[in-house]
């Protein structure tokens, strides 16, 4: 079974009530390639504005989720309240949230499960900073990122790993195709090896680092490489072409 080209849109910290109302409409309006699966993360507050006002078939991530069904956690939000909201993703272990935030892999790995238990799609993000990559560690970051969710999960089929080198995260430094490649090629026969061989032919292994509407064809033509998570340009008009880059 051919994996589904995914594409979602990580807002971070930007937006306005008026400003996501005008990227929705965009989107809205937009000829999106009909094979692509589309996933917008506006920041918490924006959730539900996000959800009412774009179209049916493009779906809402939030950011983050927290582990614990509800109670005394001020500042968080729960999966059930995701749920309650039609919010039908959320975004974990983005490399911002693991270094500003320090969460660090056991804590995203119980997050992820939280999320995926109460039915709710993970973009789960993984990748090595740019010392790392340098003392040749890439693939032992990713593997271990990823390990500490294999310990606490058995099914796959709602998680899309979004590999992402901090080093080219809004940095406009682009990994090349063949080093993204790579690494996607590595994650692939982890979970082959690690989890199964259906984990591993039907998880879609997404790129984000600086993707625009300059590079994302290319990227696209690999044959390990599902989709993007796309920051800045996420924002632009420009992510409809990043949307369509199969096209
Ligand atoms: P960028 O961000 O596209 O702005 O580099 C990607 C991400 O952080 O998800």
């Amino acid at each position: 079974m051919a994996r589904q080209f995914f594409v979602g849109g990580n807002f971070k910290m930007n937006g306005s009530v008026d400003g996501i109302k005008k990227i929705i409409g965009h989107l809205n309006d937009a000829k999106l390639d009909p094979n692509t699966e589309v996933v917008i993360a506006p920041p918490a507050l924006y959730l539900l504005l996000a959800r009412e006002h774009l179209k049916p078939g493009l779906e809402v991530a939030a950011q983050n989720v927290f582990d614990k069904p509800n109670g005394a956690f001020t500042g968080e939000i729960s999966v059930d309240q995701l749920k309650d909201s039609n919010i039908t993703w959320t975004l974990l272990g983005h490399s911002e949230r693991r270094v500003v935030l320090q969460e660090d892999d056991q804590f995203v790995a119980s997050k992820t499960k939280a999320a995926l238990d109460g039915g709710i799609g993970v973009i789960f993000c993984c990748g090595e900073s740019l010392e790392q990559r340098e003392s040749n560690k890439t693939i032992d970051v990713v593997t271990s990122q990823l390990k500490a969710v294999k310990d606490k999960i058995s099914d796959w089929s709602k998680i899309v790993i979004a590999y992402e080198p901090i080093w080219a995260i809004g940095t406009g430094k682009v990994a090349s195709k063949e080093q993204a490649q790579e690494v996607h090629a590595a994650i692939r026969s982890w979970l082959k090896t690690e989890v199964s061989e259906k984990a591993a032919e039907e998880t879609r292994i997404i790129y984000g680092g600086s993707v625009s509407e300059n590079n994302c064809k290319d990227l696209s033509k690999q044959p390990d490489i599902d989709g993007f998570l796309v920051g800045g340009a996420s924002l632009k008009p420009a992510f409809v072409d990043i949307i369509n880059s199969h096209l």
